[in-house]
């Protein structure tokens, strides 16, 4: 069971509020006609929203690169969540679509772009989107565009490919997709919950800081529940570890397998960009995993590796040998089978392999390997000679560990 609940400030809206229809949308200030553009980028550009898939872009820089590049222009809402453990999306999808429908045709006028789609793969939110699109009649015209439900299916690039009639693969940047994207045309792809608190913002100006600075996590770990909070901005990671019944947690893995893992001085750590940024790693999806006293970093990092390894599209040489061999060399860790120019190959890989694929896939991998090295060392060189009961047997490749149910 996945709990869901919010940690806002009493009286705030937040977005994981009740199911609504659109008239009820509607009577709570949705739709509202937009008659300032401007304000509205400025407001945005003010909070400092950032975007919620993954990579934490400034929101305004990017609807201002696609305002300022030559029509006609396209605009996407990207609600394929790749990482195993996140869930907000699909929640917001299924629960929410009239805010994320109220964010998209509010994108489309700020960038002015006149084709809006929703991408996703879920069939119970194509359900609701396709409800929320007939209850709503909007004047933009707005396709649905299933994908399969992979690791990379969500990544930006590989969203206009799907969307441009191919497979739901990256593709090498530049060009970025606010240089070509949906047939050629200049698109904005934003995730969905960051279009749902650019509709709330704009219907509820006076909660514009709290609703940009608030975030959907979902937590996990061992034995007890999932949960999908939402948490105002520099909520502390032991808070939200002591929410979900992880409070004797020992380490994190942050962003999903995208932010690394952390062990001594986690508990510290604020819900926020930079901070996370600083400490080497990242918040990406918002999707946190705790690891219990009976738990293994090196366990944890080895299905990790393996399955973002099986979820490798395999079009980029670098991926395939470099994500491959560090899934070998953790898995020959966890297995008490690695010998010294194993470590210093796995760190090596780890240092040198980021930026050089066309998504993020290898770099997640690569920063699970170094941050299990800088870390953790000693419950890695305790690994030399025989595995810990943890790691024993140690083989998914399905993500399985990191699955939480959508609530
Ligand atoms: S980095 Fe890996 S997963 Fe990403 S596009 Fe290249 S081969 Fe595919």
């Amino acid at each position: 069971m996945t709990a869901v609940f919010s940690l806002l400030p009493e009286g705030r809206r937040g977005l994981l509020g009740p199911e609504e229809d659109a008239e009820t949308y509607l009577a709570h200030g949705g739709y509202a006609p937009l008659t300032a553009p401007d304000r509205l980028l400025d407001r945005i550009a003010a909070t400092g929203l950032r975007g919620r898939g993954g990579a934490g872009f400034p929101t305004a820089v990017k609807l201002g690169a696609v305002r300022a590049a030559p029509g006609p222009r396209a605009v996407v809402a990207n609600g394929e969540e790749g990482e195993p453990g996140s869930v907000k999306d699909r929640w917001l999808l299924r629960h929410r679509p009239h805010l994320i429908l109220d964010g998209l045709r509010l994108a489309a006028a700020l960038t002015g772009a006149d084709h809006a789609f929703v991408y996703l793969s879920d069939t119970l939110a194509e359900q609701a989107v396709r409800g929320a699109l007939a209850a709503s009649s909007p004047e933009l015209r707005i396709d649905v565009v299933r994908t399969e439900h992979t690791y990379v299916a969500g990544e930006e690039t590989a969203a206009v490919r799907r969307i441009n009639g191919g497979p739901a693969l990256p593709t090498a940047k530049p060009p970025r997709p606010f240089e070509s994207g949906v047939g050629g045309a200049p698109t904005l792809v934003a995730n969905v919950e960051t279009l749902a608190r650019i509709a709330a913002m704009y219907s509820h100006p006076d909660e514009a800081d709290t609703v940009a600075g608030a975030h959907l996590l979902t937590l996990s770990g061992p034995g007890a529940g999932g949960a999908l909070v939402e948490v105002p901005a520099g909520t502390r990671l032991k808070v939200l570890a002591d929410l979900c019944g992880h409070g004797r947690a020992e380490a994190v893995l942050l962003g999903g397998l995208f932010g690394g893992l952390y062990g001594q001085g986690w508990p510290d750590l604020p819900l926020d960009h930079a901070a996370l940024n600083a400490a080497g790693g990242a918040l990406g999806c918002g999707a946190l995993h705790f690891l219990g006293p009976a738990d293994c970093p090196v366990a944890v990092a080895s299905e990790a590796v393996a399955y973002l390894a099986a979820q490798s599209a395999r079009q980029c040489g670098v991926c395939l040998s470099g994500t491959g061999a560090m899934a070998k060399a953790l898995s020959t860790v966890a297995c008490g089978e690695a010998d010294q120019d194993t470590v210093e190959n796995l760190r090596r890989w780890s240092g040198q392999l980021p930026g050089r694929g066309a998504c993020g896939l290898l770099d997640a991998a690569a920063r699970i390997g170094a941050s299990l090295l800088a870390h953790f060392p000693g419950r890695v060189a305790s690994h030399r000679g025989a595995p810990c009961p943890a790691c024993s047997g140690v083989t998914a490749e399905d993500g399985h560990r990191f699955v939480v149910p959508v609530p």
